[in-house]
């Protein structure tokens, strides 16, 4: 089965409004003959209405980098899916590990806010990743499982329909360190097959997992044309436009 390629770029706390406007008018002109790739910009929560009104007649989306799991109430500085509806965003970034890092963000959370999310058209991407220490001592498999059955529980087959995975090793992301296609292959692999054994074969087929951790021009097409890995999540490299554009290239 041919998965369609996702390629995200996650902005994280960069680009004001004026500048999501020079990017997203800057990168129409280069995606519009592109139809095989998703194309997702990830600004942060004061842009997304402006990337939403200037990519409205394009195939690039837009998503938000988190979502609070409650309908509304007291969560200073949180933002929910009734929000992110109304802009209205099309992906939601979910357990990235700066959120794990900086604030105590747990596989239980992600497990709340991906219920939620899935209760509406918005398409979460759940980051999963091992850190340097869990690789170096073996037990990046354990760590992988754990975290992807925990932010699973209670999902079901017809949910994963609308699930991203991003495979994100925690030592790759913003050090300028690629996991290796052959490394990265691998751990996607057996994301694949835990979804196998989780649901079915048919869940597995067709769910797409993004690679995730220093991805840039020079290493995608590499990455992208691991049979496993059906994208990638960017980040430093997705704030420059031309490279971002490369990227999508690779995955063509
Ligand atoms: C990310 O933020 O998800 C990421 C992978 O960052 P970078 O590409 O900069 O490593």
């Amino acid at each position: 089965m041919k998965r369609k390629k996702i390629i995200a770029g996650n902005w994280k706390m960069n680009h004001t409004i004026a500048e999501t406007s020079g990017f997203i008018n800057e990168i129409k002109g280069h995606v519009s003959e592109i139809s095989d790739v998703d194309i997702v910009l990830c600004p942060t929560f004061t842009s997304l209405q402006t990337a939403v009104n200037l990519t409205r007649d394009t195939i690039v989306g837009v998503g938000a980098q988190n979502v609070h799991w409650d309908r509304n109430g007291a969560f200073t500085g949180e933002i929910s899916l009734a929000m992110l509806l109304e802009i209205p965003v099309d992906y939601v970034i979910l357990g990235h590990s700066e959120r794990r890092q900086y604030f105590g963000e747990s596989d239980e959370t992600v497990n709340k806010r991906l219920k939620s999310t899935l209760t509406t058209l918005i398409k979460p991407i759940v980051c999963i990743g091992e850190k340097l220490g869990e690789r170096e001592s073996g037990i990046t498999e354990k760590v992988i499982a754990r975290q992807l059955n925990d932010s699973l529980n209670g999902i079901t087959a017809d949910q994963m329909d609308n699930v991203v995975i991003a495979y994100e090793p925690v030592w790759a992301i913003g050090t300028g360190v690629t996991a290796t296609p052959d490394q990265a292959q691998e751990v996607h692999a057996f994301i694949r097959n835990l979804i196998n054994e989780k649901y079915s074969a048919n869940v597995s087929e067709n769910i797409r997992i993004q690679y995730g951790g220093s991805v840039k021009s020079s290493n995608a097409d590499d990455l992208l044309s691991q049979p496993d890995i059906d994208g990638a999540l960017v980040g430093g490299a997705s704030l420059d436009c031309s490279e971002f554009v490369k990227i999508i290239r690779s995955a063509e």
